[in-house]
């Protein structure tokens, strides 16, 4: 396990000027293992990420005993930052009962017809799950604010559309999350933070690759040319909703491994705060119990 002090360094502080540029997408540990070879050091990441799973695994399932609390995780990143292999990793060790995970792509015409909202809500973790969410409602204030023609295509009525609404939509979120939170929900948000180069390096393996080519289209390459207004506007999002009830995490994710030992770090440590234990029976109950195995026994 990371101490709190390295994660923190990863967390957008709630209500405070955030800029990118103070993560660096390239971190590779503190001083401890910056001497280590890449091998070592995934070797080392690859260690320390069993163990958390395994602790994920056991809070799982108190999580799922106590049926109380949920969990929600959000991820978001550029293309080939690795998203699909933090949902793999992650839920590695996961009871699948007790997990979710949805991926949102750009809206059908029945959910254009509704508040942005109503397709993330009906989704939303149920009691003593974890749901992760592969692309969220934060597309809503990322890709459709680089591309403002998408907000054409919502319906919204003429007059709503001002230039007040990214900030609008901050609000709003902020108020669902909040919402979420007050009913039970933890909520844990991560930019998987990769840099323009290892985006360029990791198109070129899908292109270079014939087992890699699936996961090639063309459409990510005309996204990479909006880098710069991506980066604004993660910027500019990931400050305005980092909240105490929703914070937002910059996760360093040009190396795979590294980024996947903190996901898997922060997700416990906060499972871990609520502090789940199995549910204890009544004295009641406690007798039934007593009485069902007696029968069992002089069966
Ligand atoms: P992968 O490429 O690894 O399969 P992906 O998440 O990139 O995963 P795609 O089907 O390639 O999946 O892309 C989904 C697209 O849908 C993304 O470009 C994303 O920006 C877009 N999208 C998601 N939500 C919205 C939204 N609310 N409005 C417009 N576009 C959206
Ligand atoms: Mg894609």
């Amino acid at each position: 396990m990371l101490n709190k002090k390295i994660l923190d360094k990863f967390r957008v502080t709630p209500g405070k000027k955030f800029k990118l540029k103070s993560i660096d997408p390239g971190w590779r540990g503190d001083k401890e293992i910056r001497g280590l070879s890449d091998t070592e050091l995934k070797q080392s990441a690859e260690k320390v990420l069993l163990q958390n799973l395994q602790e994920l695994a056991d809070q799982q399932a108190k999580l799922y005993a106590d049926d109380r609390w949920s969990v929600l995780v959000v991820l978001q990143a550029m293309d080939a930052a690795g998203k699909d292999g933090m949902v793999k990793h992650v839920t590695a060790g996961l009871n699948p009962q007790g997990c979710d995970v949805y991926s949102f792509k750009a809206p059908s015409a029945e959910e254009l017809d509704h508040s942005y909202l109503w397709r993330i809500m009906r989704v939303s973790p149920a009691r003593g799950k974890i749901t992760i969410f592969n692309r969220s409602h934060y597309e809503e204030v990322l890709v459709v604010k680089v591309h403002p023609e998408y907000l054409k295509k919502q319906k919204l009525p003429a007059p709503l559309v001002t230039k007040k609404i990214w900030e609008e939509r901050y609000e709003d979120i902020n108020n669902f999350e909040k919402h979420m939170a007050r009913n039970g929900t933890i909520i844990l948000k991560f930019f998987l933070h990769v840099s323009r180069d290892e985006q360029k390096k990791r198109f070129l393996e899908r292109l270079e690759n014939p087992d890699k080519h699936w996961k090639f289209s063309a459409q990510d390459l005309n996204e990479r040319q909006y880098w710069n207004d991506y980066m604004r506007a993660y910027e500019e999002g990931l400050e305005a909703t980092s909240t105490k009830w929703a914070p937002w995490y910059v996760i360093p994710a040009d190396n795979k491994a590294v980024a996947r030992v903190l996901v898997s770090n922060i997700l416990t440590r906060a499972m871990e705060e609520l502090k789940l234990q199995f549910p204890t029976v009544t004295t009641e109950e406690k007798l039934a119990l007593e009485e069902a195995h007696k029968r069992l026994v002089s069966e």
